[in-house]
């Protein structure tokens, strides 16, 4: 349980800036930096879907590139929000005593 420092109150909100705005930037840079994974991903779904025909082309390939761009966000998401998470935890004042309103760090976990 965590503890004010100063009042030992048990009433203690914690924020979680860095992880949010980590998630966030992580879901957009590795959408982003998943568009080359997307075109392959595409060529890959193409491939397999060619030996269904035409249509089988352009439904692989969509498909491919779907679960390509949606991978590269997922995993994006993940890498921010974990970095966030550990910035929280050791750089912000991420808890704030809703007794006396101090602002301070705790290295939980
Ligand atoms: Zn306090």
């Amino acid at each position: 349980m965590t503890q004010c420092p100063v009042c030992n109150s048990t009433r203690i909100e914690t924020r979680h800036y860095a992880k949010k705005v980590g998630g966030a930037i992580g879901t957009v840079a590795g959408a982003a930096s998943g568009a080359g994974a997307v075109l392959s991903g595409a060529e890959a779904g193409a491939a397999v879907g060619a030996v269904a025909g035409p249509a089988g082309v352009l439904v692989g390939g969509i498909a491919g590139a779907v679960i390509a761009g949606l991978l590269g966000a997922a995993a994006g998401c993940a890498t921010g929000v974990a970095v966030g998470d550990a910035i929280d935890s050791n750089v912000l004042d991420n808890c704030r005593c809703r007794s006396c309103g101090l602002t301070f760090s705790v290295g939980h976990r």
